[in-house]
């Protein structure tokens, strides 16, 4: 993983400036789409920068729900093709996995994918630090 190319970003409207780990763990736990202001509420998105291309920064619950999609034929592309068809989704997965077969690998491993409670569980699988972040932002 060459982590050190991406760039974590966002700004809400009133001001507030998050830091990137704000941004990883500020993600609303309703869909984990947004992440919460803590200055005013509001839904900010995250950006990820990967060079010159600016993406949505995605969380994990999200980029795994997505993967697993792939998986059983609900999304219908080619887990190769995601980098083309997803690049939001293909490069946060890199920032938090590593690898998309490593995404794959932790879908394949659990067997409990159906509910995000369940989905929250495998995460604890996760390695700490992102584990740390996902539960402060569960228990919110
Ligand atoms: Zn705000």
């Amino acid at each position: 993983m060459r982590r050190e190319q991406y760039f974590l970003h966002a700004t809400c409207s009133c001001g507030y400036r998050f830091s990137e780990t704000e941004i990883l763990t500020s993600f609303s736990p309703k869909y984990y789409l947004y992440i919460t202001c803590p200055g005013c509420g509001a839904e900010v998105t995250p950006w990820l920068h990967v060079g010159d291309l600016i993406v949505v920064f995605r969380s994990p619950v999200v980029v795994l729900c997505y993967i697993k999609h792939t998986m059983t034929g609900r999304v219908p592309i080619d887990i190769s093709d995601l980098s083309v068809e997803r690049p939001d989704l293909f490069h946060s997965t890199l920032f938090h996995f590593g690898s998309v077969d490593e995404a794959c690998e932790l879908v394949k491993k659990s067997l409990l994918l159906n509910t995000r409670t369940r989905l929250v569980s495998l995460l604890r699988v996760l390695p700490a630090r992102l584990v740390a972040h996902i539960m402060a932002t569960s228990e919110r």
